[in-house]
């Protein structure tokens, strides 16, 4: 059987970091196998769906280069690959779960079910939940006569799973192993809403299976509702076609402990989510990776060895590479700490194999937007002195921009330390001779430097860093000569 897995997000709100990697363990996976990687948009919960998210997802995919091979954009013999234009497939699944005695029509008012709740909690009961022991005192087919249950289906209405007493569910997850469970602890999942429209397990389960998916591989947060799956597939007698599960280890915060959230990411200031996202509400701006100034590549290459481990000291990994090393057998099974500086890491790799050519017009364009015009055989001098010196592409402006402005910030405590009189006068006097000179190369600038240092009893280190520090404003950077020069 080929294989075909399915990246399957809800448009909730912006990709986390996080999806992006399931969906690029999902892409490995199917190159890897010769198989199909197909995007199916979970929209079935209207009170959640953020209109942009979509456009999101898609836009994500394309920068990354992860296309998928079906989809709602690309087509293919399974769709639609949207949720929401599916509806009658899961209401007619839904019957016959009915017809067959694994579900049943609830009619349960949200104050119904709160006293029921209630009750259990003052009777002492730990779990209140709809399940094998409630539902027969509650509103539904299963406690009404027919002539009852036909006059509330006129009545919004839900459709519940029958989850049965006391049956022992297993199933494998390929990177946890067996897993087992007693239905006893599960509860009647509601399948069909009352707007008609299926829950999120309902339609995931029924799209599985019809769109033939072979893995399921997804975050660790869904191991909990793998049982209901699996008990879905049991009720359909669908087991011989159930997808083997995959459920990637979490992300989690810097710190190590915790699941990775937002929050980290405003504390830390690195981002979270891929690409640039505006809340609709808030109208807060969150930097993705890539307006922050990470490649593709890069991104790529970070998240694959996020939870992958290719088995060798072996780190930077072309797409190709990774195509070919990865395996769902060296995923781990523990969580993984976020690390943005190795993401940085990565990046400046990356930034060091693009042709310098393509930098020099990155760094005219960049300088063309805040106002600078420059010439090539500058641009490609300020290149070669900052190539190894940046994270990003944009810190070709912030740092060559010490060509075009004067410094307006110092650091203050070099400023306290070298800023003495001494200094100050052989500085102005640097400044006297270079005005009348032409030679400004490394050599003849050396030669000044030393006349006017040797006169003072000085040696030519001590104004080095006052020197630096009157052109660029910092204490550090590339080799002074070749500042002044250029
Ligand atoms: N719609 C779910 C999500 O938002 C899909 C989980 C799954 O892959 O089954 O991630």
């Amino acid at each position: 059987m080929s294989v075909r897995v399915r990246f399957a997000p809800s448009p909730t709100g912006p990709l986390h970091i996080g999806g992006v990697r399931t969906a690029l363990y999902n892409f490995l996976f199917a190159k890897k196998s010769g198989g199909k990687f197909i995007l199916r948009i979970e929209d079935t919960d209207q009170s959640r769906y953020v209109p942009d998210a979509e456009d999101y997802i898609n836009s994500t995919l394309k920068w990354l280069n992860l296309l998928p091979d079906e989809g709602p954009s690309s087509g293919g013999a399974y769709g639609p690959y949207r949720q929401s234009e599916r509806k009658s497939v899961y209401q007619d699944f839904a019957i016959k779960l009915i017809e067959s005695g694994n579900a049943y029509y609830a009619f349960d008012t949200s104050e119904e079910l709160e006293l029921m709740r209630t009750d259990l909690k003052a009777k002492g009961s730990e779990v209140q939940q709809y399940n094998y022991v409630t539902r027969g005192g509650m509103k539904n087919s299963l406690s009404m006569s027919d002539k009852e249950i036909n006059q509330q289906l006129e009545q919004p209405h839900v459709i519940r799973l029958k989850v049965p007493e006391n049956d022992d569910i297993s199933f494998k997850d390929l990177i946890r192993g067996e897993i087992s469970f007693d239905t006893s602890n599960l509860e009647d999942k509601i399948l069909i809403k009352s707007d008609g429209l299926p829950t999120y397990h309902m339609a995931n389960v029924i799209d599985d299976y019809l769109m033939k998916i072979t893995h399921v591989i997804r975050g660790e947060e869904w191991l909990p509702s793998t049982p209901i799956h699996v008990l879905l597939y049991k009720c359909f007698n669908w087991q011989q076609y159930m997808p083997q599960f995959v459920h990637l280890p979490l992300l989690l915060k810097p710190e190590g402990s915790g699941k990775l959230s937002k929050r980290d990411s405003d504390k830390h200031g690195f981002p979270i989510f891929p690409l640039d996202w505006t809340d609709n509400i808030t109208r807060e701006l969150s930097e993705g990776f890539k307006e922050k100034g990470f490649l593709p590549e890069a991104l790529v290459n970070f998240l694959a060895l996020l939870g992958w481990n290719p088995g060798t000291e072996q780190e930077i990994f072309s797409v190709e590479e990774l195509i070919k090393g990865f395996s769902i057998e060296r995923i781990s099974k523990a969580g993984i700490k976020f690390d943005i500086k190795k993401a940085e890491w990565f990046n400046q790799h990356y930034i060091r194999e693009i042709e310098d050519s393509e930098l020099t017009k990155i760094l005219i364009d960049q300088a063309e937007k805040e106002g600078f015009i420059i010439n090539k055989d500058k641009a490609d001098k300020i290149v070669t002195l900052f190539k190894e010196r940046i994270t990003y592409t944009k810190d070709l402006f912030s740092k060559g921009k010490i060509f075009f402005t004067v410094p307006v910030v110092y650091d203050e405590k070099v400023t306290r330390k070298k800023w003495t009189s001494e200094n100050i006068e052989m500085l102005a006097e640097f400044k006297s001779k270079i005005d009348n000179i032409e030679d400004l190369s490394g050599p003849s600038v050396n030669s000044i430097l030393e006349n006017i240092t040797n006169a003072k009893n000085g040696s030519i280190g001590k104004i080095m860093q006052p020197l630096r520090f009157a052109l660029t404003g910092e204490a550090g950077g590339p080799d002074l000569m070749e500042i002044i020069s250029l």
